[in-house]
């Protein structure tokens, strides 16, 4: 097992690691920007080490930074977290050629993954049913009227490369077919260098379903189930749950055995996503996420075991803890992510916290790196907080999210927790009856934006 690792990340996610890390004896080492000197993640990690300036290019992603930091303090492995360089297959090679381990899977897994259309290929050979469409990148405007009329209208256009949301546009007719094949292309080739488009059946309503799976890197894997993250603001997640409200068992047991025999003969390593869109009782794979995910917990409180331990554990070479028949659901878990955003517009609001309290009790969750008087800095991601309650059923962690974010207190900002005061009236939301476009037409009616 390692003596140390470094943790190539920062706010709430650094402390993650850091928590799983401490409970097996690992020294930490955190690193930040000078925007982060003062920063929780620095106060909990046994040692820190000062990357760069504030703007992540320089600090949290810039790989001689992080390289000479590992070196600096002996480091054995790095843990990248999510966001940053956590899907970065270059850094992973690098991490890897100077005798560090990278915690997370191998980089050609991660390219293969990071590209949508080898992906898609790769999961399709592998007996993963796929959403639709083209076969591969579509070279010109020709060929994707052509596609648009072979599968029918609506479709939607999506940058290979793309991620985050973005790099995709949705054409309801042939009419729009130019105007969306132009633009993804273009927001392809300015977000991520690279003009490649596929095509897909455009799916009008489905839920987002996502498969957590985990890997030992020798050929056995297995999968945690499914979170269901449909309640989505321009393609991103605002509130995650598992299990799904409208998945059975029986379906469970049947995609989550396609994904768990898929990721096994690749012989995938550690955590990973595969996610789906779910319609009228059918998957559609649209993607694998070669990282933990925020919405991680879900999962973890529902099967009850640590997602980070165990990465850690298969990264030092040592066999997973848990196998298939471990695996046991038990109740339900909701997580919602607070920003620190000023709403109906959602705009980022850094500053400094002049109170906070995380609520408490049984069930209850706070992963967060505020703490009173901290001050958020504006070079990141808006993310300060997730929430993460359980409870024997829906009812009740609906009931005990109500309680405890009633309980949250962070003064001095605005947070989206007003939002999810309003979702918790909504008979929908209740019920767990929406689709990924739910929140969007809620937010169009509810929040004149
Ligand atoms: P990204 O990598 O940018 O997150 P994804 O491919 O994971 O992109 O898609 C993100 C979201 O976009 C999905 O959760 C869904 O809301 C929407 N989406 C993607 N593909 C389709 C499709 N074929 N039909 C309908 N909605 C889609």
């Amino acid at each position: 097992m390692f003596d140390k690792i470094l943790i190539a990340n920062r706010g709430e996610i650094a402390l993650r690691v850091i928590r799983a890390a401490r409970e097996m004896g690992i020294a930490t080492v955190a690193v930040h920007s000078t925007a982060d000197s003062d920063a929780m993640h620095v106060r909990m990690a046994d040692e820190s080490v000062c990357i760069g300036p504030p703007p992540s290019p320089q600090s949290y992603l810039s790989v001689p930074a992080i390289i000479s930091a590992c070196e600096i303090t002996g480091a054995q492995a790095i843990h990248p977290g999510y966001g940053f360089l956590s899907e970065n297959a270059e850094f992973v090679q690098i991490v890897e050629d100077h005798g560090i381990t990278f915690i997370g899977p191998t980089a050609e897994h991660i390219r293969v993954m990071g590209d949508k259309i080898t992906a898609k290929d790769t999961m399709r050979a592998l007996g993963v049913p796929c959403v639709p469409g083209s076969d591969g990148g579509v070279p010109d405007l020709a060929a994707a009227k052509r596609i648009g009329e072979e599968f029918g209208y609506p479709v939607i256009i999506k940058a290979t490369a793309g991620g985050g949301g973005r790099g995709m546009k949705v054409a309801m007719s042939a009419d729009e077919m130019e105007s969306a094949f132009m633009t993804a292309r273009a927001e392809g080739k300015a977000a991520f260098g690279n003009d490649e488009v596929y095509i897909e059946k455009y799916l009008t309503t489905p839920r987002h379903i996502e498969i957590q799976v985990f890997g030992d890197g020798k050929g056995k894997a297995v999968h945690l189930g499914e979170r269901d993250c449909s309640l989505q603001r321009r393609h991103q997640k605002v509130f995650e749950e598992a299990p799904g409200p409208c998945i059975t068992p029986e379906e469970r047991a049947r995609i989550g055995k396609v994904c768990a025999d898929a990721v096994a003969k690749i012989n995938y390593i550690g955590a990973g996503t595969i996610e789906f869109l779910y319609e009228n009782g059918e998957f559609y794979f649209i993607e694998m996420n070669t990282r933990l995910q925020v919405e991680h917990p879900v999962t973890e409180g529902i099967f009850g075991v640590d997602l980070v331990r165990e990465q850690i554990l298969v990264a030092a070479g040592e066999p997973m803890s848990f196998g298939q028949d471990d695996l046991v659901i038990n109740g339900h878990a909701i997580e919602v992510r607070i920003n620190a955003e000023k709403l109906p517009n959602f705009s980022p609001c850094p500053g400094k916290i002049t109170a906070f309290h995380a609520p408490g009790g049984l069930g209850v969750r706070m992963d967060s790196a505020l703490y009173d008087g901290y001050s958020i800095p504006p070079y990141y991601d808006s993310l300060i907080g997730k929430l993460i309650v359980q409870g024997r059923d829906r009812d009740e962690a609906l009931a005990r999210l109500n309680r405890a974010l009633g309980e949250l207190i962070v003064d001095g900002i605005d947070t989206t927790v007003p939002l999810f005061h309003a979702l918790l009236q909504e008979p929908d939301v209740l019920s767990g009856d929406y689709n990924i476009h739910w929140l969007e037409r809620w937010l169009a009616e509810n929040m004149a934006q």
